[in-house]
């Protein structure tokens, strides 16, 4: 594995502007990455000129924008223009889909909620669960005990993997069960294809967007937004970092598409 570069995000600007194929397909996580990450998931909101740096940039090479929030959620708080792709839910739910469960994902689901909210009284205060069309998350950010977290959130995988076809993944202070296997990989693949992509960059702050950072090539970018370890091969220190490079690509592609 080649060691993950901390660079300045202006330097890293010019170097995927000029240096990138096109057209060049930019995929983003959200919660990290475009916006600080809070308290509570559903208090978070884009740096101030974030969506503005976003819509320059996609004027000059597709953007897609995939999280793991569940589609309504990202429109709700974000509000992304039509021009950017969205897809929620780690790949299951793209704008304009409605997510259909099967009886069977159905069932499990409803399995994986009882499960997650018996974690969430185990973890005691400051637990809470998510609901989204396939999924269920606990969330122990706000948890005040961290080792009733920790047992927690391990009781809850280890539940899970008793639950035939689930997938489990696990983030920053948050376990997801999954109803029906998705990974943002996969998504970005098909995103990929879907624009005739000839380089890929990739930004991510969490264990989900290692899946993407895994299997980019070396014509592609992967960027690690914050610390923990990562096969990405560029880092940025946070958000901010994210938006000064984001103004600086769109400068240098646009620049190369005079
Ligand atoms: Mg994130």
């Amino acid at each position: 594995m080649t060691a993950t570069v901390t660079v300045g995000p202006e330097e890293l600007g010019d170097e995927i502007g000029c240096d990138a194929l096109r057209p060049l397909l930019v995929g983003l996580d959200i919660d990290g990455v475009l916006s600080p990450i809070v308290e509570h998931a559903h208090e978070s909101a884009l740096l101030a000129g974030m969506l503005d740096d976003i819509i320059a940039l996609c004027r000059v090479t597709p953007v897609a924008v995939v999280s793991g929030r569940d589609l309504a959620t990202i429109e709700r708080l974000f509000g992304f223009p039509e021009d950017v792709t969205v897809v929620g839910s780690h790949g299951l739910e793209p704008r304009g889909t409605t997510v259909e469960p099967s009886s069977e994902e159905r069932a499990r689901l409803a399995e994986l909620v009882a499960l997650a909210e018996r974690a969430a009284e185990r973890v005691g205060e400051g637990a809470w669960v998510e609901h989204k069309p396939l999924s269920v998350a606990l969330h122990t950010r706000q948890s005040v005990a961290p080792g009733r977290s920790v047992e927690g959130a391990a009781w809850l995988g280890h539940a899970a993997e008793q639950v035939a076809g689930t997938t489990i993944k696990f983030g920053s202070e948050v376990v997801e069960l999954l109803a029906r296997p998705t990974s943002k990989a996969t998504t970005m693949a098909e995103l990929r294809e879907a624009a005739r992509a000839a380089s890929v960059l990739f930004v991510g702050d969490d264990v989900t967007d290692e899946d993407v950072f895994a299997v980019l090539g070396d014509s592609d970018w992967s960027v690690r937004v914050g610390p923990g370890e990562t096969s990405a091969r560029h880092r940025l220190a946070d958000p901010g970092a994210v938006q000064q490079f984001v103004r600086r690509l769109t400068n240098r592609l646009t620049s190369r598409l005079g």
